[in-house]
């Protein structure tokens, strides 16, 4: 009998923040973005060449254009630096886990119809997320790090790319006007662009370490209000992971998120946050020798019995609880904590439950929704 394991839940959002003051980077960030950025330099994955921002930390980008003669201004110079900055926990929002920031904070300078842009950008990395305290496997985190770096220096590259090349934002900046601000849209804040690559850029490292992506997005119309259960992907259609996979998985503009497996079929539910705007979710299938191994001798049949009950309301939740309870004293279940206190268990376990007693779910499948909410901290 196999495990699937299912690991901790993080929303990797990334946001340009408002303006924060400067603070330095510690040296945990320091040594981390280093250890970081040449790990990414050297990764064998097709990605965007993101060279000139990251040029920028070395030393200024300057970059002069003319403009034309039916313009209001005649010439533009820009200098573009970027420092890393302490990861400043306010720029998180809600209840994101923020895996970075990429900020652009351009002060314009207009003389003689001369434009200067002074940039000073700054980059900041989640120092939480990229030291591995999840329950992750490495090797996803890892590639979840690169994923993270590749897409703040996205942030800065498209707009560089844009103030070197883009015939419309170098004419709307010959045409600026005092007072007006620079477009800063190419540094694409809704990731319309940055989405798409880094998709691909983490698909193909996730490839090379013998995984799975699957990427899911859930527009409005596939929704009830915003509430959505969504099939993602089925294991017929995976079959080298049947059975064997560790699955984890992130999303974007969803809330209340949580999987499920029913038979080989696993789906999505959760609710947009924005449903003006797509929902993300990616999902890893890694194979893992480890959870393969584990069986589940110790699954006593009182635990099933229990959990019927508790689905049918028949006995108290403290009688179920003391059933998780017994899972993670035999580690069948693993926790932080050493004690679980549920306040509020999602409906949806109930019907695990029951699904699991009537036999319509495997052991498997059921020790994963209650991994899945222990990890995620829906219980703790
Ligand atoms: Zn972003």
């Amino acid at each position: 009998m196999k495990y699937v394991r299912v690991f901790s839940i993080l929303l990797i959002v990334n946001i340009i923040p408002a303006y924060a003051s400067y603070e330095s980077p510690t040296n945990e960030e320091k040594i981390n973005f280093d250890q970081l950025l040449a790990q990414f330099q050297t990764v064998d994955a097709p990605k965007k060449d993101v060279s000139d921002v990251i040029g920028t930390f070395q030393k200024p980008m300057i970059n002069t254009f003319s403009c034309n003669l039916h313009d209001t201004n005649n010439q533009i110079i820009t200098i573009i630096n970027t420092k890393l900055a302490k990861f400043d926990e306010n720029t998180t929002n809600q209840d994101l886990v923020t895996g970075g920031s990429y900020t652009w904070h351009c002060s314009e300078t207009m003389q003689n119809g001369k434009i200067s842009l002074d940039c000073n950008n700054e980059l900041r990395i989640n120092p939480e997320i990229i030291s591995n305290d999840t329950q992750v496997d490495p090797q996803l985190h890892n590639i979840e790090n690169l994923v993270i770096l590749y897409h703040e220096l996205l942030h800065g590259q498209l707009m560089i790319d844009a103030i070197k090349s883009s015939s419309v934002w170098q004419q709307e900046t010959c045409n600026l006007q005092p007072g007006e601000n620079i477009d800063y849209s190419f540094a694409d804040p809704d990731h319309k662009i940055i989405n798409y690559l880094q998709t691909q850029f983490a698909s193909a490292l996730v490839d090379k370490a013998g995984g799975k992506m699957i990427t899911k997005e859930i527009s409005s119309d596939e929704t009830n209000n915003g509430t959505f259960t969504i099939k993602v992907f089925s294991f017929n259609d995976y079959p080298t992971f049947e059975n064997s996979s560790k699955i984890t998985f992130r999303t974007n503009n969803i809330s209340e998120n949580s999987f499920f497996q029913v038979k080989n079929d696993v789906f999505l539910s959760g609710h947009l946050k924005d449903d003006t705007k797509l929902g993300i979710a990616w999902f890893y299938l890694f194979n893992n020798e480890k959870t393969q191994n584990m069986t589940n001798e110790t699954m006593p049949i009182w635990i099933k019995q229990v959990a019927g009950q508790w689905s049918s309301g028949n006995v108290q939740d403290e009688y179920f609880y003391s059933a998780i309870d017994y899972l993670m004293k035999h580690n069948i279940i693993s926790s932080n904590d050493e004690k679980i206190d549920i306040s509020t268990v999602p409906h949806w376990l109930q019907k695990s439950a029951h699904l699991w007693f009537t036999g319509e779910i495997d052991d498997n499948t059921f020790v994963n929704s209650i991994q899945y909410m222990i990890s995620s901290g829906i219980i703790h």
